[in-house]
């Protein structure tokens, strides 16, 4: 649906063709009220998700508020991959780590699409954790995955590596770069996005901490922004207990993923 039809779908509770074929439809004027300020927020550069307070993620249905970054559709392709990974194993029950879960798009649909899964989801921001907590269960999974609020892994208890993947859409855009970016990336979280000077600050402490927590075999997968492939890569080489096996390209044929294993000793 465009931006038109998600507002006018949502304040008249109704799905997208009756906007155009059910003549009866009237607007109350509270309805047209709510619907000419949020034309002016949107106007004013404010993304449609906060106005409407809600947004699609791979099928499920998520509130976002300004402490969360809006789920994209590129990050559908980090959870695609994830489950093509898990899938790939022996079947289990598996556990799985979400370093900066936000809305907690990334968990809740990984425990919406899979049955055998359990997970522990961390953030700093603990509006971002209720935010999450509160889509966990709206999507019925819950009982499924733990939040923890933790700048990355430092709260995380240090135990024998039970994790068989850990993912994450770390914030990756170069401080200095976000002031230049669209007005809709302004009114986003700063703290899910700066990556620090060269954007890659949490690739490095993910990189670098990840293998505590991962099984042997284990799975790490990240999300990249445009043109981060290569030093990435080398950040993974010069931690040697990864080997890469694959880059996932999205929608735009731009290097978006990054999936490697924990080297088998
Ligand atoms: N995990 C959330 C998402 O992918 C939040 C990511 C972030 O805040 N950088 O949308």
């Amino acid at each position: 649906m465009n931006e038109a039809e998600l507002l006018f779908t949502q304040v008249l509770n109704c799905k997208r063709p009756s906007l155009y074929f059910d003549k009866g439809l009237k607007l109350s004027k509270k309805q047209s009220e709510f619907i000419a300020s949020s034309l002016k927020r949107r106007i004013a550069g404010e993304p449609i998700q906060y106005i409407l307070g809600n947004t699609e993620f791979m099928g499920f249905d998520f509130k976002v508020s300004l402490d969360c970054l809006i789920p994209r559709q590129e990050t559908e392709i980090l959870v695609e991959t994830a489950i093509k990974y898990l899938n790939s194993l022996p079947p289990a029950n598996f556990r799985a780590l979400e370093i900066g879960t936000g809305s907690g798009c990334i968990a809740v649909s990984l425990a919406g699409l899979l049955e055998n899964i359990t997970i522990t989801a961390t953030d700093i921001s603990q509006e971002a954790l209720g935010m999450a907590r509160s889509n966990a269960l709206l999507n019925k999974v819950s009982d499924r995955i733990a939040f923890l609020n933790s700048d990355l892994f430092s709260s995380l208890p240090i135990c024998d590596k039970p994790y068989a993947l850990c993912i994450s859409n770390p914030p990756y855009i170069p401080s200095k770069e976000i002031a230049r970016l669209q007005p809709e990336i302004q009114y986003e979280p700063r703290l899910a996005l700066d990556g620090g000077k060269d954007g890659l600050n949490f690739y490095r402490r993910i990189i670098a901490d990840s293998p505590d927590y991962l099984e042997n075999d284990g799975f790490l997968l990240m999300e990249m922004g445009f043109g981060q492939c290569k030093k990435i890569k080398e950040i993974f080489k010069n931690c040697k207990k990864f080997e890469i096996i694959e880059i996932v390209k999205d929608y735009s044929n731009i290097e978006r993923i990054i999936v490697a294993k924990i080297k088998s000793k």
